[in-house]
């Protein structure tokens, strides 16, 4: 199971949408779009999937803070 991010579009940090959904279930679902409050700008960012990956969270506790090294291109 993972949580589905995106990219800031403001600040380029990664937030989190809340969605959690796992990265095959993701790579195979259709195309979508949605709306996720961010923190850090106070606002409602709207997204595509296309723009959002899965951060995989793993075994909960297991250390997991260490983000993937992917989609680094910016
Ligand atoms: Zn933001």
């Amino acid at each position: 199971m993972g949580m589905v991010m995106i990219k800031c579009p403001e600040t380029g940090h990664a937030i989190s949408t809340g969605i959690e959904m796992d990265r095959e279930r993701f790579r195979c679902s259709a195309v979508f779009f949605s709306r996720t409050y961010c923190g850090m700008c106070a606002a409602t960012h709207e997204w595509f999937a296309k723009e959002a990956w899965v951060h995989e969270t793993g075994s909960p506790g297991a250390g997991s803070r260490s983000a993937p090294r992917r989609r680094e291109a910016a």
